[in-house]
């Protein structure tokens, strides 16, 4: 018999009760060290006291009023997003993957309100992921994502990553858009470097052709800047953001230029939930603490010491680990055993992990870790890795 909830995901055997900090305590009353932040959202940790206080205070006042009406705390949140970055203006929507669809829409608008309206196609990624709708699959392409959902739609190009010819080879005049992810996240924490960043800019400004980047799981300080394309100097014309920049609360925003979001005008697009007073509340909270002096400079420094610790395991255990990658706080382990093993068997030891692709395990902790955290998570991930030399496979 299926069972009351759709049975779509592979769980792992555990339910949890609370949250503080980095830490999150079962309902057997076991704690685990956090090191996957709810797939890099908790960015602040969980029942962040701040945080508790804006939804409570919000939650008090009023849930609800609809996009029929001027959301206060929308004009807020979008004023901090533009003064901290690229864009003139951000929609906000309830979750990523309706991020990347408005992005999507964007730019098609976009070209169709300066008069190239066959600009309808995107150029996108190997081993990318864009979310679970049927555009995003459709953009990311992988058999896993789209087997029996097709027909996808037919307006996305994708090329191999890293390779600049085929890139511009796939650029063309019915291109709309390039969309990329300056980390890429579930395909196994793998960098753009800053170079192929700027070449790509070029390319796009060479062509006409607008440049989207996807930071819902990079954005939002993981890598040590506010956005991990500000690691190279340029800038995109439409971005999605989601994840860790409601700490847990679901919410999401696609931000652009005044030029990129020009024909979105009233009517073109909306939806109900999108920038909700008790999102908004939360969010602008995350915002306010991300860019107090400090904060970035707190992840850089402490990821500095995670990934040390990180390669001297690697070192330590050559059968189990391959290399480091990544940026930040958004950390990739390269296996050479099969992830899950490792991610079960560092569980075990209550140490919470995320798998990927390429056979990689992600460490994503909360960005407000602390030095006595991430000695307390090598030591667990030592055990994890020494079990597994040992041959003992984690249940
Ligand atoms: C998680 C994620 C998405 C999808 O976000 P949802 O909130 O799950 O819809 C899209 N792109 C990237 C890079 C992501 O990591």
């Amino acid at each position: 018999m299926i069972s009351p909830v759709m049975p779509t995901y592979a769980r792992a055997p555990l339910s949890f009760e609370r949250g503080e900090g980095c830490w999150l305590i079962d309902d057997k009353g076991d704690r685990y060290l956090d090191f996957g932040a709810g797939i890099a959202v908790n960015a602040l940790g969980h029942a962040h006291p701040a945080l508790v206080e804006a939804l409570s205070d919000q939650a008090r006042r009023l849930w609800h009023t609809s996009n029929l009406y001027r959301v206060p705390g929308q004009e807020k949140l979008a004023e901090l997003l533009i003064e901290h970055t690229f864009a003139d203006t951000v929609f906000f929507t309830n979750s990523g993957a309706e991020a990347m669809e408005g992005c999507l829409k964007a730019a098609r608008k976009f070209h169709s309100h300066n008069g190239s309206p066959e600009r309808t196609r995107f150029v996108t990624f190997e081993g990318s992921f864009h979310g679970r709708t049927m555009f995003t699959i459709a953009a990311a392409g992988q058999d896993k994502l789209v087997n029996g959902f097709g027909p996808m739609p037919e307006c996305f190009d994708r090329v191999p990553f890293g390779d600049h010819e085929a890139l511009k080879a796939a650029i063309g005049p019915e291109t709309a858009a390039v969309v990329i992810e300056p980390v890429q996240g579930e395909g196994g924490i793998v960098p753009v470097p800053a170079q192929c960043l700027k070449g790509l800019r070029e390319l796009c400004d060479d062509h006409g052709v607008l440049l989207i980047f996807d930071e819902i799981q990079c954005g939002m300080g993981r890598t040590g800047k506010l956005f991990a394309h500000e690691w190279s100097g340029i800038e995109p014309d439409l971005m999605a953001v989601a994840k860790g920049i409601g700490g847990g609360f679901p919410v999401g925003a696609f931000l652009a230029t005044e030029t990129a979001a020009a024909g979105m005008t009233a009517g073109t697009h909306g939806t109900t939930y999108g920038g909700n007073p008790l999102a908004m509340a939360v969010a602008s909270k995350v915002m306010e603490i991300m860019i107090a002096p400090g904060f970035l400079e707190h992840v850089s420094r402490v990821s500095g010491a995670l990934r040390q610790g990180l390669e001297g395991l690697v070192a330590a255990h050559p059968d189990v680990f391959e290399h480091v990658r990544g940026e930040g706080l958004m950390l990739g382990l390269k296996c050479k055993t099969a992830n899950m093993d490792v991610v079960n068997s560092a569980r075990e030891r209550g140490l919470l992990l995320v798998p990927a692709g390429d056979n990689v395990v992600r460490i994503l902790p909360p960005l407000i870790i602390e030095q006595a955290e991430i000695d307390e998570a090598l030591r667990r991930l030592e055990a994890a890795a020494t079990s597994l030399e040992s041959g003992e496979k984690a249940a």
